[in-house]
């Protein structure tokens, strides 16, 4: 849950979690729909679906317990180097230094290394220092200490560094270079997506809404029908097009409703809300996508991207 998140946030997500899932045994037993609705806002829903991936993996392969070997780690879904060396030196004191954006950051700064941060020639020197640098004895406390560090002194554009323990060690300190290590590696401009939503209605006040496929982005959560307008394409086209796609029916494009923006890491998104009517056609389950009509006071019971409540809340403004 930490990863990408700050720890205020996620504490009240973390508490609910393990009350309703207490062992690996309740995560792997239940329905993946229940997991991704406690981890609704939180984000970066693919960590969720791994979680339980790997859950039924643990129980299924290895007895119930988390392997201690890194191969095996890292052959469970939503496992990778650092979260495998950050499970063997906390969970079982084994010296294997977890290496994050925190701690790539103090020890840029500690040996005053010019290479971009993330670029490959930094990384195999940070993990060699890092190797280097950790606790043979106390590996767990040593990388969560690193962490911490870099999260509350070592922070990217202040560092603290009157009140950091490792003043006297530190290259950069000693060079007033803190301002200029790490370099910053490249970042992409976030690029923009057009997109559209249907609010499709029955008679019976109930909205017509579809699942995500599994894998992907905000994968297993429920939606509004709709999707991504082409560059050229008129937001009624659009409409129409990618409701087809999804559900095989043809829509009149009524008058738009809601106007929402959001922006994720990578990319932010407008959305065109327009109530919407089917034409012709039934719903159908096109490529494996569910859908159901859910009761309009029911729609926020669902795991619902944000932006999709976002759009439940300009709907209610
Ligand atoms: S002295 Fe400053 S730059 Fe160096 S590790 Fe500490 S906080 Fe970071």
């Amino acid at each position: 849950m930490l990863q990408q998140t700050q720890v205020d946030t996620v504490i009240p997500y973390y508490q609910r979690f393990l009350v309703r899932f207490p062992s690996v045994n309740a995560l792997a037993e239940a329905r993946a729909e229940e997991v991704l609705k406690l981890w609704e806002n939180l984000g970066y829903y693919s960590r969720a679906r791994h979680l339980h991936a790997a859950a039924k993996e643990i129980v299924a392969r290895c007895g119930g317990r988390l392997p201690q070997d890194r191969k095996e780690l890292l052959g469970l879904p939503g496992i990778g180097e650092y979260t495998a060396a950050a499970i063997l030196s906390m969970a079982f004191g084994l010296p294997v230094a977890a290496i994050d954006g925190n701690v790539s950051r103090v020890i840029s700064r500690l040996y005053a290394l010019r290479k971009p941060l993330g670029s490959p020639e930094s990384r195999r020197p940070i993990r060699d220092l890092a190797d280097q640098l950790l606790s043979q004895r106390h590996p767990g406390p040593f990388n969560q200490a690193m962490m911490d560090l870099g999260a509350t002194v070592c922070t990217p554009r202040t560092p603290s560094c009157p009140s950091c323990p490792l003043r006297g060690l530190c290259m950069a300190e000693r060079k007033g270079l803190q301002g200029k290590v790490p370099v910053p590696g490249k970042r992409p401009v976030p690029c923009h997506k057009p997109m559209t939503a249907a609010i499709i209605a029955d008679r019976k006040k109930r909205v017509l809404v579809v699942r995500r496929p599994a894998s992907g982005l905000l994968g297993g959560l429920w939606k509004f029908p709709g999707g991504e307008r082409g560059a050229t394409e008129a937001v009624k086209e659009a409409l129409v097009r990618t409701v087809r796609e999804e559900l095989g029916v043809s829509i009149r494009v009524g008058e738009e409703v809601a106007w929402v923006k959001h922006a994720y890491t990578h990319f932010r998104v407008t959305f065109h809300v327009h109530r919407c009517a089917i034409e012709r056609g039934q719903p159908e389950s096109h490529e494996g996508r569910e859908w159901k009509w859910v009761p309009a006071a029911r729609l926020r019971r669902l795991a619902l991207s944000k932006a999709e409540r976002k759009i439940l809340d300009a709907l209610h403004s």
